[in-house]
């Protein structure tokens, strides 16, 4: 059986992030394999210690751990079973194992970028690493997609501590305001152009205001995840829209011109004579600008014929002279 993951680090489940880094960075200090050269235990307690922090630091992972333990890894394929409906059964590679999870290499840039200030030396240049991407939801409504807008978007990303300069220490002991690990982390509100002709699901991607890099590797991109509100008077279809239009019974049958709603105000539209109820009449050009080009899509009204509420007596007699027209034209044809 693995040890749980808080035991190996010493802290409790409900440690603050500060914490665990403030434990992981005593014991690393103790156990790394510079300061204990050809120590096997000591080295596999520096490969457990280090393999907990990793997942302990992460808040996504740490989540993970909490809730599915040493399956935290299959969390995804777990969670994607529960909502097949189905049950699941011992998941792939029963649980974290040191071997299974970290390579030596990539808990040495760990360890690297929590103490390159201090130590120099050789081991001062650690393998660069791209930072991880960071996606984030936002709601824009249609006519936002239509024409494009901005957003503020609220990142946090670590700057250097000021209290210790980034060193982690203040006269030899832990600076008590990064918990000695030299950074801090800093809110941070970005404004981001959402263009136009987004559609749900879209991703904008913003680079490099992902994750920063570790060793002076890259940092990873930033990505919007679109949803586009529903409108109560124009359904999406891509990029073509869709309006329903009321024609009167009169105009549907003689001809006439109506109105018709786009998302940039209203246009006349000339119906025909004898225009069916249901029909589209599509309106070139009059939809959603595609994503990235100059191209727009078209718009399709919906023809409803709209029938009269009540009648005069007038009109009545003209429907019945109508109607008697209709029998006429009927006999005739059979
Ligand atoms: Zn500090």
């Amino acid at each position: 059986m693995p040890k749980n993951l808080y035991d190996v680090l010493g802290v409790p489940r409900t440690a603050a992030d500060k914490e665990i880094r403030s434990a992981y960075r005593k014991l690393a200090r103790k156990y790394h394999p510079d300061v204990t050269p050809n120590d096997r235990a000591a080295e596999a307690r520096f490969k457990e210690i280090t393999a907990a922090f990793e997942v302990l630091s992460d808040d996504d992972k740490r989540k993970k751990y909490d809730k599915y333990g040493d399956r935290w890894e299959q969390a995804d394929q777990i969670e994607e079973m529960q909502r097949r409906g189905g049950g699941f059964g011992r998941a792939p590679g029963n649980g974290y194992t040191f071997e299974q999870g970290a390579g030596f290499g990539d808990f040495g840039s760990i360890f690297d970028n929590l103490f390159r200030r201090e130590r120099g030396g050789p081991r001062s240049q650690p393998a660069s690493r791209r930072g991880q991407d960071v996606e984030t939801p936002v709601e824009v409504s249609l006519e936002e997609a239509f024409r494009g807008t901005t957003r503020v978007v609220r990142l946090q990303s670590p700057e250097p501590c000021g209290t210790c300069g980034g060193s982690g220490d203040v006269a030899g002991a832990t600076c008590h305001a990064c918990g000695g690990i030299g950074q801090l982390t800093k809110d941070r509100r970005l404004e981001v152009k959402v263009p136009a002709g987004v559609k749900t699901g879209s991703r904008v991607r913003i680079a490099n205001e992902g994750r920063p890099g570790v060793g002076g590797g890259s940092s990873g991109d930033l990505y919007l995840v679109v949803t586009v509100q529903a409108h109560p008077r124009f359904e999406r279809k891509g990029d073509d829209l869709y309006a329903d239009v009321t024609v009167p019974y009169v105009d549907a049958v003689l001809g006439g011109e109506v109105e018709v709603p786009t998302v940039e105000g209203r246009v006349a539209l000339r119906v025909p004579e004898l225009t069916q109820n249901g029909r589209q009449v599509r309106l070139a050009g009059k939809g959603m600008p595609v994503l990235g080009g100059s191209a727009r899509g078209d718009l399709y009204a919906r023809i409803r014929v709209q029938l009269p509420e009540r009648l005069t007596d007038e009109e009545r007699k003209h429907f019945e002279a109508l109607r008697d027209l209709a029998r006429v034209k009927t006999a005739q044809t059979s």
